[in-house]
């Protein structure tokens, strides 16, 4: 014969029951479980709730089970049982018995084979009640009211409808989230109220128990709209993640619609916004354009992300004249603070190099490969540290030096450094050894293109015999300019 048990929806009474019941060696065949507040007709079924066929078994008589020492259950039983027992569903009742009753007659390691069919369904409970809790923790909108008995004279109030019987649990995340403000959160099963010293629980309450707006709300949607990102836009996820049935409790999802319908119209924004910064520096050049107008049109330039990092782009110097042009490879700190190339430490060593050369700086032309200054982040006033360009930022930079060049269209070029290099002869180009001659070829940009060492890559090599190696490297690559002496010969001096 069948044994009804008609549980009062509390842990203790379901403990109390299956102690006895396993004492008296009952299978779990032999028990139907009843529990009116999680059946399915249990929702808004208030009047009768417990009418008489629904009315809690009388509690066993406890003494006799508790000196069974076969109910003495393993830790990762009693543990999961609390969380487990919130599952909305009266089935619950029937699986925890099912473990215990097998723990009980001597499987003492059940619990921790995942992959038997009982504690499965146990462990898929568990998911549900740790998924329902994330959503609550998500999901509950406060909205505040005055009231003269709560602390600073308000209350925030949340009405929220949980999948399973959480309430209880959770409570405990909210005073710890929002210790300092007196809560209630209202749902139909149980209600939890927090006034700065304890948790009370009452009965539940209906959706209209809670205000549905306050002036705060029209804060949080701002604050909504702002987030959404259409480019991330799919409603199956955004359903998944916050179901409908939590839609009318939440301020926020009332602008959904509008805002999805204004998704086609972000996402060609965005595009256009990506394309200008996504790119290159093209559709900001004025190809063909003189010298002037290209330092004019600079500084509006979008290419990279270099453009946001609060630096200014710092132009070529020189005339457009000029038959050769010194190509390094982005402005450094000091170049960036004054806006002109090679005027800090490293432009020191290139002066001292030109004066061995008896070269004129004012004859040349000269300019970087990447326009703006990349560096490491620095505390405010500290000397920002010189962080390499990329591949990629040179590659979006390119179009400035293109356009530079073709305004120039110089007989020679000097490439200072591998960075410089690899803008002309590309990203696989290595530099020349120290002790290496000088070797002009031809490129795009010049019929005799010179690569040697960027003066600042001298200033940093430890080695003081690489270091002289190196300078010398530099002062024959100039020289080894001057086939027009007229345009790059140092003045004679005056007297
Ligand atoms: Fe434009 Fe070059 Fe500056 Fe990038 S580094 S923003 S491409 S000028």
């Amino acid at each position: 014969m069948t044994r009804t048990v008609v549980l009062d929806g509390t842990l203790d009474a379901f403990r109390a029951h299956a102690r006895a019941l396993i004492g008296e060696g009952v299978p779990p065949e032999g028990i139907r479980w009843r529990d009116p507040l999680r059946s399915p007709r249990a929702e808004g079924a208030e009047p009768g709730l417990f009418g008489a066929t629904d009315a809690p078994s009388p509690l066993p008589d406890r003494t006799a089970a508790v000196r069974s020492p076969a109910l003495e259950l393993p830790r990762a039983y009693v543990d999961a049982l609390p969380t487990i027992s919130c599952y909305r569903d009266e089935s619950v009742w029937r699986a925890l018995y099912v473990v215990a009753w097998r723990i009980a007659r001597g499987d003492r390691g059940l619990m921790a084979d995942p992959l038997d069919a009982d504690v499965a369904v146990l462990q898929r409970m568990r998911k549900a009640i740790g998924r329902d809790a994330h959503k609550m923790h998500a999901f509950v909108r406060f909205r505040r009211i005055e009231d003269p008995g709560a602390r600073g004279g308000e209350r925030f109030i949340a009405w929220y409808r949980p999948s399973h019987l959480i309430v209880e649990r959770e409570a405990s995340f909210f005073r710890g989230r929002f210790p300092s403000m007196d809560w209630s959160i209202l749902t139909p099963d149980r209600c939890a109220h927090w006034d700065g010293r304890e948790v009370r629980f009452t009965e539940g309450a209906p959706r209209d128990a809670a205000p549905d707006h306050d002036e705060l709300e029209e804060l949080w949607c701002t604050y909504y709209a702002s987030i959404f990102n259409p480019a991330r836009v799919k409603i199956s996820a955004m359903v998944a993640e916050m179901p409908r049935k939590f839609w009318d409790t939440l301020p926020e999802t009332k602008q959904i619609p509008e805002l999805l319908a204004d998704v086609p119209r972000r996402l060609e924004e965005m595009a256009r916004n990506s394309r200008a910064v996504a790119d290159s520096a093209a559709p900001f050049v004025p190809f063909g354009a003189p010298l002037d107008e290209l330092r004019e049109t600079l500084p509006g330039c979008e290419g990279c992300e270099l453009h946001r990092n609060g630096t200014r782009a710092v132009a070529g110097e020189g005339p457009q004249d000029a038959s050769t042009v010194l190509l390094g490879e982005q402005p450094g700190d000091t170049e960036e603070r004054a806006g002109r190339p090679f005027i800090g430490p490293a432009g020191e060593v290139l002066d001292a190099a030109l004066e061995v050369a008896g070269i004129r700086r004012e004859a040349l032309y000269v300019t970087n490969a990447v326009k703006h200054f990349r560096h490491e982040p620095a505390p405010r006033g500290k000397r920002r540290l010189h962080k390499r360009p990329t591949i990629e930022h040179v590659t979006r930079c390119q179009p400035w030096l293109d356009a530079e060049l073709a305004a120039v269209a110089p007989r020679a070029l000097v490439c200072l450094g591998a960075t410089a290099a690899r803008a002309v002869f590309g990203p696989t180009f290595r530099m020349p050894d120290p002790g290496a001659a000088p070797e002009a070829r031809t490129s795009r940009y010049a019929d005799a293109t010179l690569v040697t060492f960027h003066p600042a890559a001298i200033l940093r090599a430890e080695d003081p015999a690489r270091a002289a190696a190196m300078r010398a490297h530099l002062e024959q690559t100039l020289r080894a300019t001057l086939a027009d002496p007229a345009a790059t010969t140092a003045r004679p001096s005056p007297g």
